[in-house]
C-alpha cells in the first residue's frame, strides 16, 4: 500500500453540530494525519468551482447552497491508503444506507447534509488539495 493524500471536508451540518473534534478523532485513530487544515465560510463561487464536476446534476444548485449555509472545516489528510481508508470511514453518500459506525451512519441525516466530504481518487484528491491549499501550507511528514 502506498501513503497518499486525500481532501476531506468537515460539512456545515457536522460543524454546526460541533463534533469536528470527534470527527478528527475518526481520522487519527485510523492512521490518517492532518497534514493541512482551516475553517472556512465558502463564498457560492468557490462551492460552486469546487463541486463542477456535478453542473448538470439535478442536486448541484441545492449542494451548493447547503454547502455554503455555515462554515465548513477543510482539512487534507495522509496515510496508508488515505483515499480509500478516508471513504470507508466516511459511509456511503446516502446516510440511511452507510455501515454502522461510519462518519455519515453517526453524526448525518440526509443526503445532502451528509456530514463529509471525501476525494473519490488519486485525480480528484490531487486538484482537491490543490483547490484549497498552497504547497507551503501542506506539513508533511513532520
Ligand atoms: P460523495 O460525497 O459520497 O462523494 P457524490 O460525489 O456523488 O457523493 O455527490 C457529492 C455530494 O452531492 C454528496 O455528498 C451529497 O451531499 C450530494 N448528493 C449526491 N447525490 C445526491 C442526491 N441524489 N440528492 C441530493 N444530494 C446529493
Ligand atoms: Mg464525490
Amino acid at each position: 500500500m502506498a501513503i497518499e493524500r486525500t481532501l476531506s471536508i468537515i460539512k456545515p451540518d457536522a460543524v454546526a453540530k460541533n463534533v469536528i473534534g470527534k470527527i478528527y478523532s475518526r481520522f487519527e485513530d485510523n492512521g490518517l494525519k492532518v497534514i493541512a487544515a482551516k475553517l472556512a465560510w465558502l463564498s457560492p463561487q468557490e462551492a460552486g468551482e469546487f463541486y463542477a464536476v456535478h453542473k448538470e446534476r439535478p442536486f448541484y444548485k441545492d449542494l451548493v447552497s447547503f454547502m455554503t449555509s455555515g462554515p465548513v472545516m477543510i482539512q487534507a489528510l495522509e496515510g496508508e491508503n488515505a483515499i480509500a481508508k478516508n471513504r470507508e470511514l466516511m459511509g456511503a453518500t446516502d446516510p440511511k444506507k452507510a455501515d454502522p459506525g461510519t462518519i455519515r451512519a453517526d453524526f448525518a441525516e440526509s443526503i445532502d447534509a451528509n456530514a463529509v466530504h471525501g476525494s473519490d481518487g488519486e485525480d480528484t484528491a490531487k486538484v482537491e488539495i490543490g483547490f484549497f491549499f498552497p504547497a507551503m501550507s501542506v506539513y508533511s511528514g513532520r
